[in-house]
């Protein structure tokens, strides 16, 4: 089975429709959460994600405190005025959801978090040392994350030494049946590693092994409609420079 790995889409349908063409060859979608959140369609990418026919969606920690449910304090002052602005924009069905929707999940074998294995909601999982803690915490092999919006895989030998770190698009790994790997495919609608291009990976389960992709969406659409939203300007800058 081919399974296309998304996160931190962001509201971003542009960067989304984009992705979603790409990986239109993929059996099953895993979606690492922060569906909403920072850009100017949240109901649309709620209604896609929900309507893929095999989609498997967690929530991060945007989607979180939109339905009530994580600090609106914990959050930097644009990320919690695009939360207030994303609440009255959501339908019945669309909050809904978000309500339903857990941190943290185990599928098909392989366990999805939007932020850590030791804390699914909000630790931002960026080195060798925050892995540790995410592998000794519970019993997995295969563990997907998002959250840090940066693509990186972390793996763990049988020796219990872990090494990880960046990766690149293009960059394929097969897992080794005797290794532990966290991986993070990036960010769809907001990546942060400084290529403004949407993030996403390959998950092939059969052989198995995950591949890093990038693809081009129109930036100045997305751009423009987070403007006309009246949403914070810096939202919509940042997406140019993938930042
Ligand atoms: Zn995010």
């Amino acid at each position: 089975m081919r399974v296309a790995v998304l996160s931190d889409v962001h509201a971003n349908l542009d960067a989304l429709e984009a992705v979603l063409d790409a990986a239109a060859e993929a059996d099953a979608v895993f979606v690492l959460g922060d569906i909403v959140g920072y850009g100017a369609e949240p109901q649309e990418v709620i209604d896609r994600l929900a309507g893929l026919p095999d989609g498997r969606l967690i929530a991060g920690n945007h989607d979180l405190a939109v339905a009530d449910r994580f600090p609106l304090d914990w959050f930097n002052h644009d990320a919690a005025t695009a939360a207030r602005w994303t609440k009255g924009r959501l339908s019945a069905t669309g909050a809904a959801l978000l309500r339903r929707l857990e941190p943290k999940e185990g599928t098909e074998g392989t366990l999805l978090v939007h932020g850590s294995v030791r804390d699914p909601a909000a630790e931002y999982l960026l080195d060798e040392l925050g892995a540790r803690a995410s592998f000794e915490h519970e019993d997995f092999s295969l563990c997907f994350f998002g959250h840090t919006h940066v693509p990186t895989l972390f793996r763990r030998t049988s020796d219990g030494s872990i090494r990880g770190g960046l990766t690149a698009e293009g960059d394929r790994v097969v897992l080794e049946p005797e290794a532990r790997y966290l991986v993070n495919p990036g960010s769809v609608g907001q990546p942060r590693d400084g290529d403004p291009r949407a993030a996403f990976l390959v998950f092939d389960s059969d052989e198995p092994s995950v591949a890093w992709r990038r693809v081009e969406y129109p930036v100045e659409r997305a751009q423009e409609k987070i403007r006309a939203a009246g949403l914070p300007p810096f939202l919509a800058d940042r997406l140019a420079a993938g930042r």
